[in-house]
């Protein structure tokens, strides 16, 4: 019986943000990972702490590429047809999600999140030492063809319309800003308050250091197979059939939230939207802020530990054998995109995105269940939303109101 204590399922960048919130403020947490700290999406993502990104996924912009993308090898989008059938009724939310009116609704409460990110992320780095991690030196989408910054712009003007800083780049102001890609690209696209993060691994480690420096927090290197929900809290059956009793519970246990989810009684559709990753060791060149390559959509960020290229989606079990032609594509198609980029050395890497089709996380109370909290599905944006998370989850263990309204991101919307 550990009464008093807090349980957190999950040690992702989100569980890991939460415990250490909850230490910053001299509460006792229990860290339950069953395969070690950052193990999952949170290991190799693109490292952006991308504020700017308040455009739901679903949307006029994306879905008429659509088509497209998925018989094109090269496109930034790829189903694992043997997942399709359980995969569809995701789908079918997806597209749903993507009505104008829903579009505008979603997009204000990400911005609502994206609005505390920075006041949230600084003070929990600061005391965890963590500061020099961040950089905060924008971002620029840039494009080769007119006509696919055409196709973009509804999103451009959505972000503006919710008071993001958005710059037009001519071809000269992006070989002024990044001079290490090549020729070619006729405009492009700055958002200022971007940032990245040198080692997003690396991150989580140091924030799970601090966390147990406190005092306050312990991991159990254990998986957690069900919990049973009492008056107050629940009790925890671990892999290997111990159980223990916490008056509170918080689910972030990114994509493999669903199945403990499932065991309350609740049906929530996330789906795994896998991303790659290669990291070149020795790339030759370096980015000052983070780029992102407008038709192809993936994305390239100087780390600490050599050049990353992230991104693309491809809907599957997150369980499934990894495609590493995904990966594979990623180099290829950077080199017409750099002056002499070298490709030798680099490391390839595919993480589970917990995502739910209306690209928004599930954060906050459970509204059945007193003492159970959740905090997943933040789909592409979990590193920057990590902190913002456990700041509101932190608050509402604690009585107080958190800053941002947790209403949009309940679980009982599905
Ligand atoms: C290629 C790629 C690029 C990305 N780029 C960015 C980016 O630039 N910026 C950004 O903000 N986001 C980005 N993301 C998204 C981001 O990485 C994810 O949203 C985030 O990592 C999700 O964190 P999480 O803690 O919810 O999940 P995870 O990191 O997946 O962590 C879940 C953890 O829970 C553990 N676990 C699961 N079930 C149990 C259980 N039953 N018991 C105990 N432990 C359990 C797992 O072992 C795992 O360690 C990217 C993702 C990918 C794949």
């Amino acid at each position: 019986m550990t009464e008093g204590r807090i349980a957190v399922i999950g040690g992702g960048v989100i569980g890991v943000a939460v415990a250490a919130m909850l230490a910053l403020r001299g509460r006792r947490v229990d860290l339950f990972e069953r395969e070690g700290i950052a193990a999952g999406a949170s290991f190799g993502n693109g490292g952006g702490i991308a504020v700017s990104e308040i455009v739901p996924l679903s949307g006029p912009g994306m879905l008429r590429h659509v088509p497209g993308w998925l018989f094109d090898p090269e496109g930034p989008l790829a189903i694992r047809w043997p997942d399709l059938p359980a995969l569809t009724p995701w789908l079918w939310r997806f597209l749903r999600a993507g009505k104008p009116d829903l579009v505008e609704r979603q997009a204000r409460a990400l911005a609502a999140l994206m609005d505390q990110v920075y006041r949230q992320w600084q003070p929990l780095l600061a005391a965890a030492g963590l500061t020099g991690m961040l950089r905060r030196n924008g971002a620029i989408t840039v494009y080769r063809d007119r006509g696919t910054l055409a196709a973009d712009r509804f999103g451009w003007a959505l972000r503006r319309r919710h008071g993001v800083a958005v710059e037009e780049l001519s071809a000269e102001d992006i070989r002024d800003l990044e001079p290490a890609l090549a020729d070619g690209f006729v405009a492009g696209m700055r958002t200022p308050d971007w940032g990245h993060v040198s080692d997003p691994a690396g991150l989580v480690a140091g924030l799970w250091r601090f966390a147990e420096g406190t005092g306050h927090a312990t991991l159990h290197r254990r998986g957690v197979r069900g919990i049973r929900p009492l008056a107050a809290g629940g009790e925890l059956l671990a892999e290997g059939g111990e159980t223990a009793r916490f008056d509170r519970i918080v689910i972030a246990a990114g994509i493999w939230s669903q199945a403990l989810c499932a065991g309350l009684g609740w049906r929530v559709p996330l789906a795994a939207e896998r991303g790659y990753h290669v990291t070149l060791p020795a790339p030759g060149v370096a980015l000052r802020g983070m780029v992102t390559f407008g038709e192809r959509k993936f994305v390239a960020t100087s780390m600490d530990m050599g050049l990353r290229l992230a991104g693309t989606v491809e809907l599957a079990r997150a369980e499934a054998p990894e495609n590493w032609r995904r990966a594979d594509i990623l180099p290829e198609m950077a080199k017409r995109y750099f002056n002499g980029l070298h490709t030798q050395g680099g490391s390839r890497w595919m993480g589970p995105r917990p995502s739910l089709p209306d690209s928004l996380p599930v954060i906050g109370a459970d509204p059945r269940h007193k003492g159970i909290y959740h905090a997943f599905g933040h789909g592409h944006l979990g590193l920057t939303q990590a902190a913002v998370t456990a700041a509101m989850i932190a608050d509402q263990i604690m009585g107080r109101r958190p800053a941002v309204d947790p209403a949009p991101f309940s679980i009982a919307r599905f």
